[in-house]
């Protein structure tokens, strides 16, 4: 929360949402369903993939680029592996369409890997690692991002190459222990943080940024709004970089729906590629012996003496579940700037109602 932030409870936002989608184009159903998205997205701190992108999605509506009418399809099942074809749907519908048609095949196989090609932005994939985790199922993400120029230098490069190819790993709860979630953009901070940092006028992390002539910075402004002038650096150096050219390969080559390549077309929008091993914990050994270990696991790693005493050890995806308790009740805090883009795009589409007076 910042001076000038507002906070606005997420029904609201989530019928705001709905509303400026509809008015695009949307069905009402999915509507709905992508504006909870993006407001649960905000709800679990990643505001970088909450409503703030309610302005792009209802451009890429309105221009077609995504298609508001569209289903995904099964356009291959063999054995352990399901292909899907996400037809330029929205994201979150398609992502939701490929789990469910996975879930049923890794009950009966034990291991089942689904691609997705051409879906609209699938916005925070831990929310595809959680349908899983809620499910009982282990699962492994790589994603990629095409439809769009690229966003993060190689390592070691000095202009943008790659997505910010997001790899998300996930485990069902224990008995006594919750989810296991990591999700993470292989950039070093995702796009949406430096393009709200931007909006806020804050800085980043020194050479989470390289400037349009390659050098690192930690001055997000080239950022702001939609616009992007220079890159997002990989995190981790060449260990991030290494991630991100996995997902290329493995969501864009195996999923069929292509690379950031310069040869496919960029037409602005925003089209993402998973690949997911979506596992059940039985088929790998002893459901009792399995939990046992991994709770012991959780509390030797979350045992350890914190640096800072304010700032005890968590586990992956705790962060978020903390967030989510204290967003839900108390709002999600909003930046003037963001509120501007979001009324900006409703009146747009013809909604007379503002957020935020
Ligand atoms: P982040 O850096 O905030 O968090 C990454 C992971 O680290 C999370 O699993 C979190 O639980 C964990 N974490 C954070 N602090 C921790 C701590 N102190 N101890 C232990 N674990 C901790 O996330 P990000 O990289 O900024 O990604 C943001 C979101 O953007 C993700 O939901 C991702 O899926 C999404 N994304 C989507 C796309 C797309 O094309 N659809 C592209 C990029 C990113």
């Amino acid at each position: 929360m910042q001076p000038g932030d507002i906070r606005i409870p997420a029904a609201e936002l989530i019928n705001f949402g709905t509303a400026a989608l509809t008015k695009a184009g949307a069905r009402a159903s999915d509507a709905r369903l992508v504006a909870d998205h993006l407001v649960m997205a905000n709800l679990t701190g990643h505001d970088s993939h909450g409503i703030g992108l309610l302005p792009a999605y209802v451009k890429h509506a309105v221009d077609g680029l995504v298609d508001v009418k569209a289903t995904p399809e099964i356009l291959h099942d063999n054995g352990a592996i399901l292909k899907v074809a996400g037809h330029d749907a929205w994201g979150r519908m398609a992502g939701e369409f490929a789990m469910t048609a996975a879930f049923p095949k890794a009950e009966e196989l034990g291991v089942c890997a689904v691609t997705l090609s051409n879906a609209h932005h699938l916005g925070r994939i831990g929310a595809y690692g959680e349908m899983a985790a809620n499910a009982g199922f282990s699962a492994i993400f790589f994603v990629n991002v095409t439809d769009h120029d690229p966003m993060v230098a190689p390592y070691q490069g000095t202009d943008a190459r790659f997505g910010t190819n997001p790899v998300c790993i996930a485990l069902p709860p224990t008995g006594t222990k919750p989810a296991f979630l990591l999700d993470m953009a292989t950039s070093r901070i995702a796009m949406g943080k430096a393009r709200v940092a931007a909006n806020k006028g804050l800085r980043v992390p020194f050479g989470a940024i390289l400037d349009e002539n390659g050098l690192p910075t930690d001055d997000p402004s080239g950022f702001k709004g939609f616009e992007q002038k220079g890159a997002l650096a990989p995190f981790g150096d060449h260990k991030g970089y290494g991630l991100a050219f996995a997902a290329e390969l493995l969501a864009g080559v195996y999923s069929g729906g292509g690379t950031i390549q310069p040869g496919n077309e960029r037409r602005g929008g925003i089209r993402n590629q998973m690949i997911a091993v979506i596992m059940q914990p039985d088929a790998f050994g002893d459901a009792e012996t399995m939990e046992r270990e991994t709770d012991a696991m959780w509390e030797y790693a979350l045992a350890s003496p914190p640096a800072d005493w304010d700032s005890p050890v968590v586990a992956p995806g705790d962060p978020e579940r903390s967030l989510r308790a204290r967003r839900s009740s108390e709002g999600v805090p909003m930046d003037p700037e963001t509120l501007k883009q979001l009324n900006a795009a409703a009146e747009a589409v013809g909604i007379e109602g503002r957020l935020g007076f």
